[in-house]
């Protein structure tokens, strides 16, 4: 069974999946690590984001960074939001997603193009969203934890980018699929959003037969 698990920054789409992950015994992809990389290697190798070719050489990095855990930063965050809009990015990270979601068993892959261009075939599509406030407020939570010493409003700022570019590329924008659930998340707590979640994929299995 392959789980697609789209949605805006800080949706709670990551927490769902990787929920999903351990209730259905499947293996959990964050596809916006990847693009985390490629953003944090254009800083190693002191690369333009915003340029096509610069940003498509940072997309050969190294498997090690996917472990350096400044990736979860806000600066990172917005670094991945600029250079995913180029295609050649996009391209040289498709073949690694795809090649996840065709795990033998199944997988589960979260992101924002998963449903509509990654794994248009997947048993089922979630598009997991909340509202800017409801999403401020965690990320900002999260990053005060990481010791980051960012405003309420700066993260707020950042999100509104980060959704407006995400949403408006030309390449593989934010988009719910035709076929994708929809779970609103702002008045739910995590316990209630992942069960609501589990409820969905198994309805939708049983469906499927
Ligand atoms: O999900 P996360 O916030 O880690 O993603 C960081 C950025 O990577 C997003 O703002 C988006 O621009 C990009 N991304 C993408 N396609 C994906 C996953 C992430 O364009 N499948």
């Amino acid at each position: 069974m392959i789980i697609a698990v789209d949605g805006p920054t800080a949706s709670g789409k990551g927490t769902i999946a990787k929920g999903l992950g351990r209730h259905f015994g499947l293996p959990v992809l964050d596809t916006g690590l990847l693009y985390r990389a490629v953003g944090l290697q254009t800083r190693v190798m002191g690369l333009d984001p915003d340029d096509p070719i610069d940003a498509a050489r940072a997309a050969s990095f190294p498997d090690s960074l996917l472990q350096e855990p400044d990736l979860r930063s806000v600066a990172c965050g917005a670094l991945a939001s600029r250079v995913s809009v180029h295609k050649r990015v996009r391209a040289a990270l498709l073949e690694r997603q795809r090649q996840f979601a065709a795990r033998p068993g199944g997988a589960v892959l979260d992101g924002r193009d998963i449903g509509t261009v990654i794994a248009p075939h997947a048993d089922v599509k979630l598009f997991v969203t909340a509202s800017i406030e409801a999403r401020a407020r965690r990320r900002h939570a999260e990053s005060r934890d990481r010791g980051e010493t960012l405003t309420l409003e700066q993260v707020m700022d950042d999100l509104a980018k980060r959704d407006e570019r995400d949403r408006n590329r030309a390449e593989a924008p934010l988009l719910q699929a035709e076929d994708a659930f929809l779970i609103d998340n702002s008045d739910m707590s995590v316990s209630e959003a992942l069960e609501h979640a589990i409820s969905i994929v198994e309805k939708a299995r049983q469906q499927k037969g």
